[in-house]
């Protein structure tokens, strides 16, 4: 087989440009013209995963179905290339460092003195083709966090330019740049951009594609401008516009012909492009009729003066998909459980179509999510919960309905009265010898729907296999006592041993929903999940419900 391609994707001027969403739109245009395109993200920190890092600080942590906790980019290249990624895939300065360490105290160095260079780079090189190698990918998109120009990086910048050395033709460099239009100046300017190349330069890479990020198109005189002062083709400028839609920027490229100047640098067959369902896609968002309302009950998304929801990302592209399904624009409210705490205050929600409450750790803003919760349940909003969500949906369903008030989860009050969630039995000593880094229940397991449920209806079979991230599961105590009282155990490992599925009957409530796994990291653009078409149309059965009442 010939060596396969390898495209390295860079930020330059500053971090959130966009390059994961340029990285996967990159493979899914080559992926459209017939390539086994696959894509690897290299973070540089130390962390061996991003597992017991902050959302906040951040975004999400992403699960693979081989139970890696990675960056949300990963997320974002199965979502375009409709494609598993695996552990293989995903890489950090800890990583690369503890495998070189390992090897050292293997002799498998045969005595050599192991130095940073070339070594760590060696074992870069050496990860990415395994990656390409897994699923014999034609092209492979390596993303390099950070910015060029900081310390961090550097090391994978050597590799790439290791790797160029010894195979020229198969390597390509793409630079994701910000060309910025100060408001007092009027103008964009490019000078960033050319210094973002020189710092390149000064690494040994030059870029062949400069992807130019930026709230509108990069002009002809701005073009000729970066194209002399960086040392590329006009054609080589690639303008990459603020969109609404992320998947409507694949489509953008190809306005540029990009996937055509790519095959022609790679000498490889330039095959006719198919990105009919891509298209067929961006026009049902552009149609849909106006929104549902979504609230998303969450704490991860203030910081400071701004709101991110890169921490729950996953879960509003899966609301996005499944509400474009239906032909409906979604509108996403977001509700923060801390000012949830006091009950009262439970305003916002009377105004949403439907709810979802999302995973989370800890004990900041969880009677906010279980006010939440009860008010759902109590004026018939369909309700999704995931994971955190579906045990502070058993509890509040354990206080409330069963009259057991001292229902708690045994993570924020390890000596509850009614401990309705419970630590799983083989975490609890990976938590008293503080083992927190990737060990929680991680990755793909089965589970089994019984026949006739609300879910059984929404899979249309009674196997499937979702990803799990989660240390603390329903105590298997006050099954019968809260089945007694209405709740629905809906679906659990083949086992039964462990509940994965609660929900109320649909003769109770119109969506009732709570899931022990992580749907949101299994729907695809073109595929969204059961579960979230599920919730959406109970939601918009219950907004024209209340519009007919207006009426
Ligand atoms: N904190 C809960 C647990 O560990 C839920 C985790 C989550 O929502 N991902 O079980």
């Amino acid at each position: 087989m010939p060596e396969g391609k390898y495209i390295f994707v860079i930020g330059g001027v500053m971090s959130g440009v966009g390059k994961g969403i340029a990285s996967a739109s990159i493979g899914k245009i080559l992926q459209a013209r017939g390539w086994k395109v696959t894509a690897v993200k290299i973070d540089p920190y130390i962390n061996l995963d991003a597992g017991t890092m902050n959302p906040l600080e951040h975004g999400e942590v992403f699960v693979t179905d081989d139970g890696d906790e990675t960056d949300q980019d990963i997320g974002n290249y199965e979502r375009f290339l409709d494609t598993n990624i695996y552990r293989s895939n995903y890489m950090t300065t800890g990583r690369v460092y503890q495998a070189v360490i390992e090897r050292e105290r293997n002799l498998e160095y045969g005595g050599k003195c192991v130095e940073v260079v070339p070594h760590i780079p060696l074992e870069v090189i050496s990860r990415i083709k395994k990656a390409a190698q897994l699923i014999q990918a034609d092209i492979t998109i390596i993303e390099i966090g950070g910015t060029v120009g900081e310390y961090q990086n550097i090391l994978f910048l050597e590799a790439a330019r290791m790797l160029k050395l010894s195979q020229p033709q198969d390597v390509l460099f793409v630079l994701v740049s910000y060309l910025p239009v100060p408001a007092k100046i009027g103008e964009m300017k490019t000078k960033p951009t050319q210094t973002a190349v020189k710092m390149l330069n000064s690494a040994g890479l030059q870029p062949d594609f400069i992807l130019g990020r930026a709230d509108r198109p990069i002009d002809e005189p701005r073009k000729e401008k970066i194209a002399l002062f960086c040392n590329v083709h006009k054609e080589e400028i690639i303008s990459a516009p603020d969109t609404d839609i992320v998947y409507e920027i694949p489509i953008n490229f190809e306005k540029d012909n990009l996937s055509e100047k790519i095959l022609k640098k790679f000498n490889l067959e330039i095959k006719p492009i198919n990105l009919a369902d891509w298209q067929t896609l961006v026009a049902k968002i552009n149609n849909a009729q106006t929104g549902i309302k979504i609230g998303i009950v969450g704490k991860y998304f203030e910081t400071g003066d701004f709101i991110l929801p890169d921490a729950y990302i996953s879960v509003i592209e899966s609301l996005k998909y499944a509400a474009w399904h239906w032909g409906i624009k979604p509108q996403i409210h977001w509700l923060n459980s801390d000012a949830y705490e006091d009950s009262q205050r439970i305003t916002g929600l009377a105004d949403c179509d439907c709810l979802v409450v999302p995973g989370g750790f800890g004990s900041r803003g969880i009677e906010g999510k279980i006010a939440a919760i009860k008010y759902a349940r109590e004026n018939k909003i369909p309700f999704l919960g995931l994971c955190y969500g579906m045990q502070l949906a058993s509890i509040e369903f354990a206080r409330h309905v069963c009259g057991l008030s001292g229902a708690q989860t045994t993570e924020i009050q390890p000596t509850a009265e009614d401990p309705i969630i419970h630590v799983m039995e083989e975490q609890a000593e990976k938590l008293a010898k503080n083992q927190y880094g990737n060990t929680m229940r991680l990755g793909e397991y089965p589970c089994v729907l019984k026949p006739g449920s609300v879910v059984a209806g929404l899979y249309g079979q009674l196997e499937i296999t979702e990803r799990h991230r989660h240390r603390y599961e329903f105590n298997n105590n006050y099954r019968d006592l809260l089945e007694e009282a209405g709740l629905f155990f809906s679906g659990t490992s083949p086992d039964d041993q462990l509940v994965e599925i609660i929900e109320l009957p649909a003769n109770i409530h119109p969506f009732f929903v709570g899931v022990q796994f992580h749907p949101e990291f299994k729907s695809r653009p073109l595929r969204p999940h059961p579960l979230f078409l599920g919730l959406i149309k109970a939601g918009w059965a219950l907004q024209k419900n209340k519009n007919a009442k207006i009426l």
